[in-house]
């Protein structure tokens, strides 16, 4: 087995500008590796203030990710999952404000003897420790540390100096991977190399040279432009990669592996390269992806649309569940608050599903509510994902149990029928960040329940991110009228899911099933819920 630290260290920067892809690039290298037969985990480093993401508006930073062990982070890592099937944690998502909590807090335990508490050494020492933490007891062969932001900005300069450190450290057991832009201008009908080598003499202005080159680009990189990016960069041309625009992030680790990146970072790291890649269940699923027998139209009703990044794990969740169904996942986004009762029949026409999707505050509430009672009496099917399931809960009280007012009290504090109310232990809360019921939660299902025959076992686990929750005094009452809780926690009775009987697919859960949908292992309910749009509609 391993020897004394055989971890190898990855890392990935970037230059030049930001949202080249560092995310996809460290989660395509990392399957390479994993298909190579070695045990892989990614992390993400990300240079802003904020203690998590989980406080951050979606139109900052898309979606916030949510984890096993209720981390909420940064929506890469939805991307390290879904490439990789396995579980990241709190320790794959760090971020400045974490480094500089824990080093304040050590401040205040006395931790540092009367020392003066600087950027160097303190906080990149707790850099590294982040870094090298994921490394401890040789668990992964190799860690690939994703650093947010770009190089050259005032905030990433700290995570820079604790590579160069590291790198200094640990020798050919780590390198430093560098993305930048080849822009193609098209007055000049000319790739150009010149923003890569500023870039890398901005690296090396902090002491760091990159090991390898990956180079976003909108058209091939021929030689002559290989050539001389290796030679203004004191890179070898084989270290050059050329990661050029593609439809699918999915071909990204197909593409990589075309261009060698997992053996060049073998042979860097002094690893074996003997193991071919397996990658025979990706291929099929990219196969599957490019030749759909069929086409199926499903919405998505949110308040985010503008910036599809807000959804990110619901429409990945859907792509995966459409290559299971062989057919190709045609998503519209629509809008919440552009939507009423006057012109739902218009917004939604020819769609054969519709999700109604999570999220916070009463703005676009309405729209939602008039489109579940479309969809409800359109026998379209309809998937609820929490704020989603929550909605059918209220827009059935209201319609179908005559309780005109029924609300949730996050929308209402006063409704007379809270059929949504917030948890007695969340009463106490009073801290926004890190607080919601997060995490990985058992839900008993409920025999001769559709969810028991779709996910065809009796307990199941999922993860959450909400405050508020189904006011079982008014389940009995909703079980009279057709809808039934077909889902509970078994500790708390809290409920999880809900169905409507007599519709062709109707079910909202309060967990997001999203966050655990895979290549290899697309989630069931996604799969279910597609299928029925599929045959149903
Ligand atoms: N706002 C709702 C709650 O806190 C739903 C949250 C969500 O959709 N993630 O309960």
């Amino acid at each position: 087995m391993a020897s004394p630290n055989s971890t190898r260290f990855i890392f990935v920067t970037g230059g030049v500008t930001s949202s080249l892809g560092k995310g996809i690039i460290s989660a395509s290298l990392a399957k390479l590796l994993q298909a190579r037969g070695y045990s892989v985990t990614i992390q993400k480093l990300d240079p802003y203030i904020n203690i998590d993401p989980g406080t951050l508006n979606p139109y900052e930073h898309g979606e916030c990710y949510v984890t096993e062990d209720g981390a909420e982070t940064d929506l890469d890592l939805g991307h390290y999952e879904r490439f990789l099937n396995i579980s990241t944690s709190q320790a794959n998502n760090v971020t400045t404000g974490r480094i500089y909590q824990s080093v304040i807090e050590k401040e205040r335990r006395g931790d540092y003897l009367g020392e003066t508490v600087q950027v160097i050494p303190h906080i990149t020492d707790e850099i590294k420790y982040r870094i090298q933490l994921l490394g401890e007891n040789n668990k992964y062969d190799f860690v690939i540390t994703e650093i947010g932001g770009t190089v050259g900005d005032i905030e990433s300069l700290p995570y820079v100096e604790a590579i160069r450190q590291l790198k200094w450290d640990m020798g050919t057991r780590s390198l430093v991977i560098h993305l930048t832009l080849v822009p193609y201008l098209s007055a000049a009908k000319e790739l150009k190399t010149k923003p890569t080598q500023h870039s890398v003499k901005t690296m090396l202005e902090y002491g760091v040279q990159p090991d390898i080159l990956v180079c976003r680009t909108e058209k091939p990189l021929n030689d002559g432009i290989r050539n001389k990016i290796a030679l203004f960069c004191n890179v070898d041309a084989s270290s050059v990669i050329e990661s050029i625009d593609t439809d699918s992030i999915y071909k990204v680790p197909l593409l990589m592996k075309a261009e060698r990146l997992d053996r060049v970072v073998l042979k860097k790291t002094r690893a074996s390269a003997q193991r071919p890649p397996k990658l025979k269940k990706w291929i099929n699923f990219i196969k599957r992806l490019e030749s759909p027998r069929g086409t199926v139209e499903i919405g998505l009703v949110g308040k985010y649309v503008e910036l599809v990044d807000s959804y990110k794990s619901i429409i990945e969740a859907l792509i995966h569940a459409g290559a299971e169904n062989d057919c190709k996942v045609q998503l519209r986004l629509i809008h919440s608050e552009q939507i009423n009762e006057q012109n739902i029949g218009e917004q939604l026409k020819g769609l054969k599903g519709v999700i109604v999707a999570p999220g916070f505050g009463d703005r676009g509430i309405d729209g939602k509510i008039a489109a579940i009672s479309y969809v409800r009496k359109q026998n379209i099917p309809f998937f609820g994902i929490c704020l989603g399931m929550q909605c059918a809960m209220i827009e059935f009280a209201r319609n179908v149990l005559s309780l005109p007012k029924a609300h949730s009290t996050e929308m209402d504090t006063r409704t007379p029928d809270p059929i949504i109310d917030i948890m007695e232990e969340q009463k106490k809360v009073h801290m926004k960040g890190g607080t919601m019921r997060l995490g990985a939660y058992s839900c008993e299902l409920t025999e001769a329940s559709r969810v028991r025959d779709i996910y065809a076992k009796k307990e199941i686990s999922e993860r959450h991110r909400h405050r508020y929750e189904v006011n079982n005094k008014y389940l009995s009452l909703f079980e009279k009228g057709g809808m039934k809780a077909t889902g509970f926690n078994p500790e708390s009775g809290l409920v999880e899911i809900i169905e409507l009987e007599n519709h062709p697919w109707f079910i909202g859960v309060q967990f997001h099933p999203e966050y655990k949908s895979t290549v290899d292992a697309p989630h069931p309910l996604f799969i279910d819920f597609v299928r029925a749009a599929k045959t149903l509609t």
